[in-house]
C-alpha cells in the first residue's frame, strides 16, 4: 500500500486535491501539524466521496478539521507556519499546544501495570480481572489515524516506547500465575499493522504455552477492516494471517477480532465484505465497536443501519463508547443525554440479534460505566448508570444514580444523586489513592 506523509499531494490524487478548497487545504496543514494525520489510499480512493467531502463522515474521521483545535491554538500554529520555515520551530510550537490538549495524565498508567518477579510488564495492563491488555511494540501505529483518537500522543512521539512490549515471555509468566485472566487482548495502535513475520512472534508463544496459562480467548483490537481490508485479501502475507487464525482456533482457543467500525460506509465496499468472509471462514469471531462522534455518527439511523449490516455480514455488535476528553474532544463530543437518545432510538429499531451491543459506555478510572438513561425517583429526575466492568469486579451490574445534568459529557461531570458519594468512591480511594482520572487506555477495546 502507499503510505503518504505530510503534504496532501502525497496523500491524494490530483483530481481529489482539486476538489478541496484552498481554505480547507491550509487548515488541514495547520491542524495536521499538531494532531497526527495519516490516511491510507483505500480510505481516500474507496471510502471518501470527494464530490461531497465537506459532509463526508469518513473525511471527518481521517482528515484534520479546523475546529478540532481551539481558535487560539489554531492561530498560534498557523502563525508559526507562516512566520518561519524552520521545522524545529514548528515542532516546538506544536509540542507547546499538544501539552495543553490533556495528553495522558501522570500516574494513570502506573495504576494498571502488572508485575512479575519484581519486573514491570510495561507493555501490558491488567485492570479488569478476566482480561489482560497487551501492547506489542511493533503495533503502535495504524493504517490511518482517526481524528478523534485518544492515542494521539503516542503517534506524535510524546508517549513512545514507555507503553509497548517487545516480548511475550514475561507476559506468559505472568499469565501462568494469574489464572483469573481468561482473555488476552492485543491492542495498539493497531496490531494488524504488523507484518505476518512480526505478528507471529507475538502469537506463537501462546500456542505452545497456553496450557500453563488459563487463556481461553485471544482478542485482536483492530481497525484494519475499515482502513485496510487488503490486509486479509491481497497483501503478500494475507493468507499467512488466515492460516494462523485457523491454528489458534484449532488449539481450542477462541479468537475474537475486535473490529472498529464507526460508520456503515466502512462496511459497504466489496473489499471489506470479502475480508470479513475470509476471517469468518477461519472460525474467528468478529465483534464490533466504536465511539459515538459528532460529525461522524451522531444519528440513530446510522447506528441501527450499522448494527444491522454487521449482523448480516456475520459480525457481533459489542460496544458503543463515549469519546474521552483528550485532543479534539470538544469537536467530537455529544452529551451523555444525546448519546443515550441516539442509542435508544437505534436500539429500539433493531431486532434482538443486534442487541448484543452495550452502551453508551465510558471507559473511566473506576471502570466501564454504562449510561442506562434518565429515571425518576421521588419526583426527581436522575441519571441511571451501572458498571459493565469495574476495578473491583463486585461493582459490576449494580445500578447507581447521578444528578440529572443535560450538559454532562463524561463521568467527571456527574454528581451523586443521593448522598455525598457514589457507592464505589471510598473503596476506589483506598484501593488506588486517586479517583476520577478520566482517561484510560482504551476507547475501542
Ligand atoms: C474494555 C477493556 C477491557 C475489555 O473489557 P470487556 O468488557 O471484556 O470487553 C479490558 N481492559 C481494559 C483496560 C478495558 O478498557
Ligand atoms: S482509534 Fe484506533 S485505528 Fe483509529 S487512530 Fe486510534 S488506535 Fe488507530
Amino acid at each position: 500500500m502507499k503510505y503518504k506523509a505530510y503534504s496532501l499531494s502525497n496523500y491524494l490524487t490530483l483530481p481529489q486535491i482539486e476538489k478541496i478548497s484552498a481554505e480547507k487545504k491550509s487548515s488541514i496543514e495547520v491542524v495536521g501539524s499538531v494532531l497526527p494525520f495519516k490516511v491510507s489510499n483505500y480510505v481516500t480512493d474507496e471510502l471518501i466521496d470527494w464530490d461531497d467531502y465537506e459532509n463526508d463522515p469518513i473525511f471527518h474521521l481521517t482528515f484534520p478539521q479546523k475546529e478540532m483545535l481551539l481558535p487560539h491554538h489554531f492561530n498560534k500554529m498557523a502563525e508559526a507556519l507562516v512566520q518561519s520555515s524552520d521545522k524545529q520551530f514548528h515542532k516546538n510550537i506544536s509540542n507547546e499546544i499538544r501539552l495543553e490538549l490533556n495528553p495522558h495524565p501522570a500516574g494513570q498508567r502506573e495504576q494498571n501495570i502488572p508485575k512479575v518477579e519484581g519486573l514491570e510488564l510495561l507493555g501490558t495492563q491488567h485492570k479488569y480481572r478476566e482480561t489482560v491488555l497487551f501492547f506489542p511494540s511493533s503495533g503502535q501505529t495504524c493504517h490511518s489515524y482517526c481524528t478523534f483518537c485518544f492515542r494521539w500522543p503516542q503517534f506524535v512521539g510524546m508517549d513512545e516506547l514507555k507503553f509497548a512490549m517487545k516480548e511475550t515471555e514475561l507476559l506468559i509468566k505472568y499469565l501462568e500465575i494469574h489464572h483469573e485472566a481468561t482473555d488476552i487482548l492485543f491492542t495498539g495502535g493497531d496490531p494488524m499493522i504488523m507484518s505476518f513475520k512480526v505478528f507471529e512472534k507475538y502469537i506463537e508463544p501462546f500456542l505452545y504455552d497456553y496450557k500453563k496459562t488459563n487463556i481461553q480467548t485471544i482478542r485482536i483490537g483492530t481497525k484494519s477492516l475499515a482502513f485496510w481490508p487488503y490486509k486479509f485479501l491481497t497483501d503478500d502475507d494475507a493468507d499467512d494471517f488466515l492460516r494462523l487464525f485457523e491454528k489458534i482456533i484449532s488449539k481450542g482457543i477462541n479468537l475474537a477480532i475486535m473490529a472498529h467500525f464507526s460508520h456503515p460506509r466502512e462496511l459497504a465496499t466489496a473489499a471489506v465484505q470479502k475480508a470479513i468472509k475470509r476471517i469468518r471462514n477461519t472460525g474467528a469471531q468478529i465483534r464490533t465497536q466504536s465511539p459515538i462522534l459528532r460529525h461522524i455518527n451522531d444519528k440513530a439511523e446510522i447506528w441501527s443501519e450499522m448494527w444491522r449490516n454487521q449482523v448480516n455480514f456475520n459480525c457481533i455488535p459489542y460496544y458503543m463508547f463515549v469519546p474521552r476528553d483528550t485532543g479534539a474532544q470538544h469537536y467530537f463530543a455529544v452529551t451523555l443525554l444525546e448519546a443515550w437518545e441516539i442509542w435508544r432510538k437505534a436500539y429500539q429499531n433493531v431486532s434482538g440479534v443486534c442487541r448484543t451491543v452495550r452502551g453508551p459506555s465510558m471507559s473511566c478510572s473506576p471502570g466501564k460505566v454504562q449510561f442506562l438513561g434518565v429515571g425518576e425517583v421521588n419526583h426527581e429526575k436522575v441519571f441511571v448508570l451501572r458498571f459493565l466492568q469495574g476495578r473491583n469486579p463486585d461493582w459490576v451490574a449494580r445500578p447507581f444514580f447521578a444528578k440529572y445534568d443535560e450538559n454532562a459529557i463524561w463521568m467527571s461531570d456527574l454528581k451523586p444523586a443521593f448522598g455525598e458519594k457514589f457507592f464505589f468512591e471510598d473503596e476506589e480511594e483506598t484501593l488506588f489513592g486517586e479517583k476520577y482520572i478520566d482517561r484510560e487506555t482504551s476507547n475501542y477495546e
